[in-house]
Formats: C-alpha cells, sequence, structure tokens
C-alpha cells in the first residue's frame, strides 16, 4: 500500500514538474490556435449577463462583458484565449450585467475602439467605465445607424439603436456580424417594440444564422414576427444560474416559440459556455457542459 502511495505521489510531481516547465495546454483548455480564415465565437457563460468574445487569426471583439463581479471570470477567459489586445468592444447598453465587467477587463487588456449606445446613465459602474475608457485613452464611439466595418474577413454593420430612448434596454446597440455564408445578430435586451422597428427599418436584412437571444430569453423581446424575420438555425440564450433566477429568464413562452419555430436552442444556464468555430460554410458548437434534459423546458 505504502509503495503504491509513493508512487502515485511520484507520478504527482513528475506531473507537476512537467505541467510547470511544459504547460498543460491541452488539459487547461488553453486556445488552440484557429485555422486561417476560421472565427470562433464564444458566449461566455457569466450567469444572468451577456458575454461574447469574437475572435479571427488576427482579431478579438468582446460585446458586452457580465457583471462586475464576473471580472476575474471574464479575464482568465480572455487571457486562456490567448487574448492580447481587444480590437473592438462593444457596451451594448449601460446595464451592469452588459457593461459591468469591462472596467477590468479594460486595466488588464488594452483595447483600440469602445462602442457606447446613445443613452448614457449615472449608475456608479457606469461611471467607472467612462472613467476607464477616459483614463485608457480608448477611442469611444457611438454607432452610426448603417454604419459598417471590416476586419480580417468579417463585416459588422450596425443596426440599431435606430433612436434614442429613455430606456436602457431599448437603446442597446444592435448588430449582425457576418463571416462568409454565415451570420450572427446581436440585439442586447431591446424590447418588442425595438424589435418591431427593426423590422420595419431593416426587412429581410435581419436574416441571420445565429441569433444570441434578445434580454436572455425574455418574453418580453424575441416576438414571433422577429424570430422569423431573423429565421436563426440556431438560437443561443445567456441567462440566470438555476440557482438565482431573479427574473425568471428564459421565459417559458420564448422556449415554446423556439421550439415551434423548430430553432436549434443552446443556453448557457444549462450547458455553460457555448463556444461555435464557424469557416464561413459550416459550423460546429461545443458546449462546456454536458446537457441531457430538455432545452425547451424551464
Ligand atoms: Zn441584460
Amino acid at each position: 500500500m505504502r509503495k503504491v502511495i509513493k508512487k502515485v505521489t511520484l507520478l504527482v510531481v513528475i506531473c507537476f514538474i512537467a505541467t510547470s516547465l511544459f504547460g498543460c495546454e491541452k488539459q487547461m483548455g488553453k486556445q488552440e490556435s484557429l485555422a486561417t480564415g476560421n472565427i470562433q465565437i464564444s458566449y461566455i457563460d457569466v450567469g444572468q449577463a451577456d458575454a461574447t468574445l469574437i475572435q479571427g487569426n488576427d482579431f478579438n471583439i468582446l460585446i458586452d462583458a457580465g457583471n462586475k463581479a464576473d471580472s476575474q471570470l471574464m479575464i482568465d477567459f480572455l487571457q486562456k484565449k490567448n487574448v492580447n489586445k481587444i480590437d473592438i468592444a462593444v457596451g451594448t447598453h449601460a446595464h451592469e450585467d452588459h457593461v459591468g465587467g469591462f472596467p477590468e477587463i479594460l486595466k488588464a487588456f488594452e483595447c483600440d475602439t469602445f462602442y457606447i449606445s446613445n443613452t448614457t446613465s449615472s449608475s456608479k459602474i457606469y461611471e467607472s467605465l467612462l472613467d476607464v475608457l477616459d483614463d485608457r485613452n480608448i477611442s469611444v464611439r457611438i454607432p452610426d445607424v448603417g454604419e459598417e466595418l471590416t476586419l480580417g474577413d468579417i463585416n459588422i454593420k450596425f443596426y440599431g439603436p435606430l433612436k434614442k430612448y429613455k430606456d436602457l434596454n431599448d437603446s442597446s446597440i444592435i448588430l449582425k456580424l457576418t463571416h462568409g455564408n454565415n451570420s450572427y445578430l446581436f440585439t442586447g435586451d431591446a424590447e418588442s417594440g425595438v424589435e418591431k422597428e427593426l423590422i420595419k427599418k431593416w426587412g429581410n436584412q435581419l436574416k441571420s444564422t445565429v441569433y444570441q437571444a434578445g434580454h436572455h430569453g425574455s418574453s418580453t423581446s424575441n416576438s414571433s414576427q422577429f424570430l422569423k424575420k431573423i429565421s436563426p438555425q440556431t438560437v443561443i440564450i445567456s441567462s440566470n444560474k438555476e440557482d438565482a433566477p431573479r427574473y425568471g429568464h428564459p421565459h417559458i413562452e420564448t422556449l415554446d416559440l423556439l421550439k415551434s419555430l423548430n430553432i436549434q436552442l443552446y443556453r448557457t444556464d444549462k450547458q455553460g459556455t457555448v463556444i461555435l468555430t464557424d469557416d464561413g460554410n459550416h459550423y460546429t458548437i461545443q458546449t462546456e457542459k454536458e446537457y441531457s434534459g430538455n432545452l425547451y423546458k424551464k
């Protein structure tokens, strides 16, 4: 018995030394380099919040950054994904569950341009975001409606906000990212009134391959008309953990609707971080956790 314990201890020590010397990349889940022309989108599990990292061979985009309490988790994730600089950051709107992680992230990583919504807030977290943007000399932009950007072989088009709204959720930045034949729509927490305006303004241009459900899968967003217009193959819901059901997201109405429209569903509350890899034609999805239950149920 003693001998066995000694052998095991020796093995652990050798493993530890080997890990410190050579790294243990695969086991640690460290980012392996992306194949040329591929992009990877990580819908990061930050509980009742949003944070999405989009990476290409030579760029990193971060849309929202979780709550303030997620700051370290986010920094660790970005480091694991070999992010050395954020080319474009987007704070969809001023609520903490979208911009809360940014102040610490922007202290830890360089960032070129930060896109901010046109409706401001006097909340403490938003003020500290503005302070960091200023301190770090980051270029801050409010996107123009219809503005387009090209990074590597992706295109980003800003679809909103279409005007100035009093409501912070409604003032969310709306954007679509296109990579080859695939496209990805992000609408922050914009509610169904805004969805109607977006349909009127953009019509079939809203069609996207993958849609991150609006407002964490709330039934006050994700209207049936809007979902039909987007007509996504896949929807990803970023929402709360089961042990903190403060807002009850995702709502059963949204889950029922997605099921009735036959849309493939992924949920961060059940499956953890959802990682999508796209070569411009096909995309594959991996999840942090296995979930064998019915994702269309609460
Ligand atoms: Zn939110």
